[in-house]
């Protein structure tokens, strides 16, 4: 990749003594604040912020947006991520003054219109799930599962059963539920899936013993299968004297259909920037509300909101209390999003929702059946595995489609996992999509197809279309450059080296 002078020299912006913004003076400035804070403490030297004017900064930011792919911009068929249109009026419900501009710490009698919509949330997820209560607490899915494992610890020590040490966890679960658990100090035990892409059932009662904890399923699994033998797997845990932890990250298929509280779940997740329509990816924000059946109620995190004849009120947790998991009352603004959204589509659309997902995944999946191996059988849940290992022999990898696809417009699907899968390429069209979308996606991966026979190189080199083409991503990782001026410097670096 070279590097021009123009590109190294055009990325620096920043001119001496340019302004967006000039402060008034400060009307304090009699009082020398300054003297006031020990010499040692004081800057020395200048804190070298980019200097700007506003219509820079303006072009800055909107232009490196426009390099996005997004769900306002691009079907996003990411896999496991539910990366749905979110009504704007959910943002409007979000932005609301009356609501954005709470403090936390207000006093109850003034806050009343927020606490209505917690409580109101919280009865709807209860109704959705089947579960006895909730905590919005936890910001994001995996902070849930977190939250799961603390309320699992403290049930069992709460019985003297400090010895459940094991956490059972199948090979077709999300990645963040062994992490989880073992983050927690949980020994994880992996649980086989069989054929059909579903749990082992002789596999996992080779593992159950006194010393299991919880069991953690992913449903539908990674694989977009319902679980076939839910009901069997939960006795068999329950009979063991184990708890059910049920990943509800990905609900968007079951609304208004089935609810893991009657399959004998003792504690779920809902990741409320999946299903219920806040736009996420990038790291948040996100909402991981914990539902919990009637025996796990008093472990719960606090303080809860209580509906009271005066009003609602914030009731302290009982002393087996896991005690806070996040500051105040969870992520508000996705709180919100979350009920507009209940609210506006009721029972009869969730349960639309959940339908319309289910099929569109279908379709699109026999569509492609026969170009493309498909790594399950039969009907799918909202999303499906697609397998590219007969493009083996040209050296295409999924990872090479995904990027073909975004010549093409479209955010690449998941690829590489599940990893049960070889060469995985996970698709998720959710709900929203219109069948002319799914059709134009179903004749481009038709085209990839064609193309990969015809010209493997050029899909092993796209995206060709795109200002950002193959960034080392476990470089990314391992060794961020986290500052534009280090960009700058890595830039120059580079050029270099290639010149
Ligand atoms: C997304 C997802 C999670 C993790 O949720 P985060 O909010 O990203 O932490 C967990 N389980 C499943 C099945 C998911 O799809």
């Amino acid at each position: 990749m070279l590097i021009s002078l123009d590109d190294r020299l055009s990325f620096e912006k920043s001119k001496r003594g340019r302004r967006a913004v000039r402060l008034p003076a400060s009307r304090f400035s009699e009082a020398k604040p300054l003297e006031t804070i020990p010499q040692c403490l004081l800057r020395q030297t200048s804190i070298g912020f980019p200097e700007l004017s506003e219509p820079d900064i303006v072009r800055h930011f909107i232009n490196l947006s426009r390099k996005n792919f997004s769900v306002d911009t691009h079907f996003y068929p990411l896999g496991s991520c539910t990366m749905k249109y979110n009504p704007k009026i959910n943002e409007w419900a979000a932005r609301q003054a009356k609501f954005a501009a709470l403090h936390p710490l207000q006093v109850e009698s003034t806050a009343q219109g927020t606490m209505e919509v917690l409580s109101e949330l919280e009865e709807g997820l209860k109704e959705i799930s089947g579960m006895d209560a909730f905590t919005l607490q936890p910001a994001a899915g995996a902070h849930g599962e977190l939250t799961g494992m603390m309320l699992v610890r403290a049930y069992h020590a709460s019985r003297r059963e400090t010895h459940r040490t094991k956490v059972l966890v199948p090979d077709s679960s999300h990645g963040t539920n062994p992490a989880s658990a073992a983050l927690f100090g949980y020994h994880v035990v992996e649980i086989k899936s069989n054929s059909l892409g579903c749990v082992d059932m002789e596999d996992l009662k080779s593992h159950l013993d006194e010393h299991v904890a919880c069991l953690m399923l992913t449903n539908p699994n990674t694989l977009g299968l319902f679980e076939k033998n839910i009901l069997e797997i939960t006795r068999l845990v329950h009979e063991k004297g184990g708890l059910l932890y049920y990943d509800g990250a990905n609900l968007n298929p079951l609304l208004g259909i089935a609810r893991p509280g009657d399959m004998g779940f003792d504690i779920i997740h809902i990741n409320l920037h999946k299903t219920f329509s806040t736009p996420h990816g990038g790291g948040g924000p996100g909402a991981g509300p914990v539902g919990v059946k009637k025996h796990l109620m008093p472990f719960l995190p606090g303080p809860l909101v209580s509906k009271t004849k005066e009003g609602y009120r914030w009731v302290s947790p009982g002393p087996r209390s896991i005690g806070r998991v996040k500051l105040f009352h969870g992520n508000i603004g996705v709180i919100l999003r979350a009920y507009a959204y209940l609210k506006t589509l009721g029972k009869e659309g969730l349960r639309k929702v959940s339908e319309a997902a289910i099929l569109n995944a279908n379709y699109m999946k026999e569509k492609l059946k026969d170009t493309f191996t498909v790594a399950t059988v039969g009907p799918c849940m909202h999303e499906f595995v697609l397998s590219l290992k007969s493009f083996g022999a040209y050296g295409v990898h999924a990872g090479d489609v995904g990027k073909r696809l975004l010549d093409f417009g479209f955010h690449a699907p998941t690829v590489h996992f599940p990893l049960v899968v070889s060469e995985a390429l996970m698709i998720e069209p959710t709900e929203t999509e219109a069948i002319e979308t799914l059709d134009r996606f179903i004749d481009t991966m038709k085209l990839i197809a064609k193309e990969i026979v015809a010209d493997p190189e050029m899909i092993k080199t796209a995206p060709h279309t795109l200002p950002v083409r193959r960034p080392d991503d476990v470089l990314a990782a391992r060794k961020p450059i986290l500052s534009y001026r280090d960009q700058v410097r890595e830039k120059v670096l580079l050029a270099e080296a290639v010149a």
